[in-house]
């Protein structure tokens, strides 16, 4: 897990503000449920032979016996905050987004955090291919926003439980004489959920995985029709994609569309972000058959991509500091303190400059605190009721300022 500093805040601030933006413009909602819940949400929806489930989860018991769960993703969170609170008699589809921390006991890497973030948008309550292609739209729109552009989108489709049923015969045939060279997760999965080799990191370069028949081979006629409906509509909106059958997704809710956007570069290890439709999920909750629509997308990985873009910070500023105080003597210190409240109430951001230094090194930290102005008061001012104001950009130029003119003096500077 790691610490988030005050130099990652403007980019991370950055990348939820901008993601919000995008999401409000397309009528989404922010929802914020609890980091903790029963671990039951997770343990049915997610599968047994996810990685989540099977390796990644933490897990614990609170006093009073319950089994908890610190979530490691949002979507089952999210559905069953649909459930607890009666959002299928609302006008459907629910439109939801929302951002927070996430817990996997992942193996740590670059890019890879057992604390992560992230941003991700849930359509509940719609089983049509409009409803993918909407989310997937939103999603492109705020990598737009953000100066990613160079990312590409892989679609597959995964049909239905009845579909995979067939599918995964196939896939037994075709790995069973390649168990013995399979790792031993690939193996076990063999035995439990073998679709999921296809999404095994280990095996990824292996000739049987490559060569793994595809599972859009063996679609239904209605897999078949929403499949190709979100082709054409991703073809009307200009976007562009790539086929990947071994797109399987880690959780075993999908149904239908599943996508990753990957950097172009990048082989297979930095998703930025990731969905698919679950139409199975709501049901597997306790709740009745509900469909929906999502992805996450991981902030840390946004961040990392943006930061390595030639001008990607371009925009992202610290916030700035307005003016720094430079308090001299002991009545100084109190018109200063008056002076910083006085900005601070219209709207600047002002530092304390430290008591009890000479002038000399107060207007050096001024300078080095990146300040636009340094408000400097002495006993003399204190009586008078006034501070000196020096401009500490350009022409260094200092003038004495009543109290009460100094926002507004503050201002005009900013316009001229
Ligand atoms: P991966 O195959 O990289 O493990 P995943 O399938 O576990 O990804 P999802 O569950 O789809 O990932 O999560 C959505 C997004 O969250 C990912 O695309 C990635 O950007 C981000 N993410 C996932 N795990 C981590 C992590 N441990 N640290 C940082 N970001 C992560
Ligand atoms: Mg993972």
């Amino acid at each position: 897990m790691h610490d988030l500093l005050p130099d990652d805040e403007a980019l991370f601030e950055h990348v939820v503000g901008t993601a919000t933006r995008v999401a409000r413009s397309f009528d989404y909602h922010l929802i914020r449920t609890p980091i903790v819940e029963d671990a039951g949400v997770f343990l049915r929806t997610a599968g047994d032979e996810s990685d989540i489930v099977s390796k990644e989860m933490y897990l614990f018991e609170d006093r009073g016996g319950d089994r908890l769960a610190l979530r490691p993703e949002g979507t089952a969170g999210v559905a069953r905050a649909y459930l607890e609170h009666g959002m299928a008699s609302r006008p459907q589809p629910v439109r939801l987004f929302y951002w927070g921390p996430f817990f996997r006991y992942d193996r740590p890497q670059a890019g890879r955090y057992r604390q992560l973030h992230q941003f991700g948008v849930e359509c509940i309550g719609d089983a049509s291919p409009e409803a993918d292609v909407e989310v997937i739209e939103l999603q492109r729109e705020i990598y737009r926003a953000l100066g990613l552009t160079d990312l590409v989108l892989r679609v597959n489709s995964i049909g239905t439980a009845a579909t995979r049923r067939a599918y995964e015969d196939a896939l037994r045939k075709h790995f069973e004489p390649h168990l013995a060279t399979l790792s031993a997760d690939s193996r076990r999965r063999f035995q439990t959920n073998v679709l999921r080799i296809l999404d095994s990191k280990e095996d990824a370069g292996h000739e049987a995985v490559r060569t793994a028949p595809s599972i859009l081979e063996h679609l239904s006629v209605e897999d078949m029709a929403h499949w190709d409906r979100v082709g054409a509509l991703l073809d009307d909106l200009d976007m562009a994609y790539e086929v990947d059958p071994r797109i399987v997704r880690g959780l075993d809710y999908y149904t239908h569309t599943v996508w990753e956007f990957e950097p172009r570069s990048a082989g297979g290890q930095s998703t930025v972000g990731a969905g698919g439709r679950y139409d199975g999920l709501i049901e597997a909750i306790g709740g009745p058959a509900t469909p929906g629509v999502g992805w996450a997308s991981g902030i840390e990985r946004l961040m990392l991509n943006i930061s390595g873009e030639p001008g990607g910070e371009s925009g992202v500023a610290t916030a700035a500091l307005d003016a720094i105080t430079v308090p001299l003597g002991s009545d100084g210190v109190r018109a200063c303190l008056r002076a910083a409240a006085v900005l601070r109430a219209a709207g600047y951001a002002v530092r304390n400059g430290t008591p009890g230094r000479s002038m000399r090194a107060a207007l050096r930290s001024a300078d080095a605190s990146g300040a636009r102005f340094a408000v400097i008061a002495g006993d003399r001012e204190a009586a008078a009721g006034t501070v000196q104001l020096k401009t500490l950009t350009g022409s260094g130029e200092q003038v004495e300022v009543p109290l009460d003119e100094l926002a507004a003096r503050l201002a005009e500077d900013a316009q001229g």
